[in-house]
């Protein structure tokens, strides 16, 4: 019997308080469940859909399956997912605001993250958020979320200009090392905003290369070097473009001693230092990720419930038939079940 542990959902809160009322400003996260998704029309309540707003401004429609347990569990039996790990949607960081504020947002959202859990049959896990502009609150919330009952942090993969071989960020995932935190790297603030702002280019073009670029710093920056072996880190989205462009980089690397940074060692030494997830959906990206990463290194994702994800959930890696039954289970569940110690 297969066992599926989809490690890359999101959920967000059926409500929660007003923001702006609260903070001041006029570009905060609120869900209208009086907004028609298609229509843009406010129009009364649609049961089970709603528009994920920032500000006056429509950033997503979404549906019940991002709040309702009793939704999310019906649509996992349908697949056949025994378990899911919720992590916020990344507008819901706030890394940009002052840090009381972005404390106070992973509070309460890490609070909510916990209710939907408790409803979710034993089947429901969630990893929290942090304000990672200051690394003392994200130290002190993380660890808060630990002893609460989540089963990890989900971090953006950069603060503003801040990579992730960033002291501070380095800082907290030693924190993490040191407390048995696993950490899930997730892209949002794209780059080339302005270049990628039609089709939806911020999700298909700008989130993977910020993936391989949040991977490539953490090697070269020398983060692996310092952060202890103990940490564990998954970065979503197969790692964007890095297992493609591995290459790329390791002949950088020989033959321009600039392009080594403060690595110690060629970046395919650190290849046993991370996990990706498997959210590629196509299987010669995952044959490619198989190969270079390994059979115990990748988790099942599917960024479920949102329009851009894995659509019949564990589709990909059930019909991947280059994979033994063995790595297909090691990828559907075992090596989840064992980073997340579920
Ligand atoms: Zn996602």
């Amino acid at each position: 019997m297969i066992r599926i542990v989809d490690i890359h959902s999101h959920f967000i809160p059926e409500k929660w308080e007003n923001l702006q009322q609260k903070f001041g400003g006029d570009d905060w996260p609120w869900l209208d469940h009086n907004q028609n998704p298609s229509t843009l029309v406010h129009q009364p309540q649609q049961p089970g859909k709603a528009m994920l707003m920032k500000g006056d401004k429509a950033f997503r429609p979404v549906y019940e399956a991002c709040w309702n347990p009793e939704v999310r569990l019906e649509e996992m039996d349908r697949d056949g997912v025994d378990k899911q790990i919720i992590s916020a949607t990344p507008i819901l960081f706030a890394y940009e605001r002052p840090v009381e504020q972005a404390l106070y947002c992973a509070q309460i959202f890490n609070d909510a993250a916990l209710d939907i859990c408790a409803r979710g049959d034993n089947r429901l896990f969630s990893m929290a958020q942090v304000p990672l502009q200051d690394i003392d609150a994200s130290c002190m919330e993380a660890s808060r979320a630990k002893n609460c009952g989540h089963v990890g942090v989900q971090i953006g993969n950069h603060v503003g200009d801040k990579n992730m071989d960033d002291e501070g960020i380095l800082t907290f995932l030693q924190h993490c090392a040191n407390e048995q935190i696993p950490v899930f790297v997730h892209p949002w603030d794209m780059m080339a905003a302005n270049r990628t702002k039609d089709y939806m280019m911020g999700w298909t073009v700008g989130m993977p290369a910020e993936t391989q670029l949040s991977i490539v710093s953490m090697i070269l920056g020398g983060g692996f070097d310092r952060v202890s072996n103990k940490l564990k880190i998954c970065f979503a989205h197969g790692g964007g473009a890095f297992a493609f462009l591995l290459g790329r980089l390791e002949n950088a690397w020989h033959h321009r001693d600039i392009a080594r940074g403060k690595s110690q060692h060629p970046p395919s030494h650190y290849l046993n230092r991370f996990f990706l997830d498997t959210a590629v959906f196509d299987h010669d990206a995952l044959n490619l990720l198989v190969s270079k990463m390994g059979p115990d290194r990748l988790m099942f994702g599917t960024d479920y419930p949102f329009p851009l994800g894995e659509q019949q959930m564990g589709q990909l890696i059930k019909s991947a038939d280059d994979l033994c039954a063995e790595t297909q289970q090691k990828l559907l569940a075992d090596n989840a079940e064992q980073f997340f110690t579920l």
